[in-house]
């Protein structure tokens, strides 16, 4: 197994250092020619559906008992996010998040739809 960084959190880590760990990691293997925007959006359903087996056949409250496990799943989805990005020249992921963001705030407005409000809405 790797070595992990002790160094390595979420707070002191950006999103380029991380796309630049993945396309080293693709690049290194000559695998640029396999990630095209199909194959990415492909196995990055196929990792949501491995982070699913987690949870089948389970209560709504369960909590996967492996959390390494688990947690590789979404890494994996990460990893083929960032991959996906890479391959297509997406530099920006941070503002498209928070214009993303901005969207489902106007969407789903908090006086219409906190707590049960959203279930409760007719149609
Ligand atoms: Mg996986």
């Amino acid at each position: 197994m790797p070595e992990i960084q002790a160094n390595i959190n979420d707070k002191e880590t950006n999103i380029e250092d991380i796309k630049k760990l993945v396309a080293d990691f693709v690049n290194e293997r000559d695998w640029s020619q396999y990630h095209t925007p199909k194959s990415l959006a492909t196995a990055i359903s196929i990792e949501a559906a491995e982070l699913l087996e987690h949870f089948l056949f389970k209560p709504d409250s369960h909590i996967p008992p492996d959390m390494e496990a688990f947690t590789d799943e979404i890494a994996d989805i990460m990893i083929y996010l960032l991959s996906l990005s890479n391959t297509l020249k997406i530099d920006n992921l941070a503002e498209i998040i928070y214009r993303k963001m901005g969207k489902n705030r106007l969407k789903y407005p908090v006086e219409k739809f906190a707590g049960d409000k959203y279930s409760k809405q007719s149609g």
